[in-house]
This record gives structure tokens, C-alpha cells and sequence, in this order.
């Protein structure tokens, strides 16, 4: 979890998936590799399997959680069941859900509508339109 964020709406980010898989010659000296080591030895939960990619799916600790597909050019692909998963989670433990968008090449286009609805929950207030 980051100690501090710049975003204006929140003050802690955590990305539920830690590691990589080196993929050139340039990842041969990879920082994030050393830190996931440390972190490691640190005993930090997150990083049990030090830098092998890991997705930490229990999101009880979580205060909110924001789900959107990448977008712009090489935006990789964002699979429904992920978007579900998460929401049934978010449910699961009585945490706001906010999908943000579909993403893609053409993020208007594929919009924001999950199984029709619009989920835009925050905990401040939970409103769910249509
Ligand atoms: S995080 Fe490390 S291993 Fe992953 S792409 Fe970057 S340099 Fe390579």
C-alpha cells in the first residue's frame, strides 16, 4: 500500500498484485525485484512469494474499490469475469464499488455499463444509477 498518494480523491493507493516476469535485458537490474526481496525478508504479507506475480485477492482491509480497463493505444484487454469478481467481493465485505470504465482504444465507446448498470460507489455515499 502506498504510504501517500497525489491523486485528489484518496490519500492510500494499493495495487493487489505484486512481482513481474522479466521479459528483457533491460529487467536484469530491476529495482522493483530488489524491493519485492527486502520487502521479503521484511516479512511484509504482501510480498510472501517475493517478486513471482501474485494477485492478493483478500480485499477485506479495503476501503473502497475502483475497477477500470486500461486505455489509449496497446491498452490490454480487461476480462468481465476480473470486473465481477471483484464486485461480488465488494459485496461480499460491504465495500463501495467503482467501476470506472471498459477502456480500450475507444473509451467512450466502450463506456462504463456493467451487466447494464452503472456502479459508482464511494464511501462517502453509496449511489448505484442506471
Ligand atoms: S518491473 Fe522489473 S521485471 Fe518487470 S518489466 Fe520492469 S524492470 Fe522488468
Amino acid at each position: 500500500m502506498a504510504g501517500k498518494s497525489t491523486i485528489e480523491w484518496t490519500q492510500v493507493t494499493w495495487n493487489p498484485v505484486t512481482g513481474c516476469t522479466k521479459i528483457s535485458a533491460g529487467c536484469k537490474n530491476c529495482y522493483a525485484e530488489r524491493m519485492a526481496k527486502r520487502l521479503h525478508l521484511m516479512g511484509s504479507k504482501h510480498y510472501i512469494n517475493e517478486f513471482a506475480v501474485t494477485l492478493h485477492e483478500d480485499l477485506r482491509d479495503m476501503n473502497w474499490i475502483i475497477v477500470g480497463g486500461e486505455s489509449g493505444p496497446g491498452a490490454r484487454p480487461i476480462h468481465q469475469e476480473w470486473v465481477e469478481s471483484l464486485q461480488k467481493q465488494a459485496l461480499k465485505h460491504d465495500i463501495p464499488f467503482f467501476f470506472k470504465q471498459w477502456g480500450g482504444t475507444n473509451k467512450k465507446k466502450s463506456g462504463k455499463l456493467l451487466n447494464g448498470k452503472v456502479f459508482q460507489e464511494s464511501p462517502a455515499f453509496a449511489a448505484i444509477g442506471t
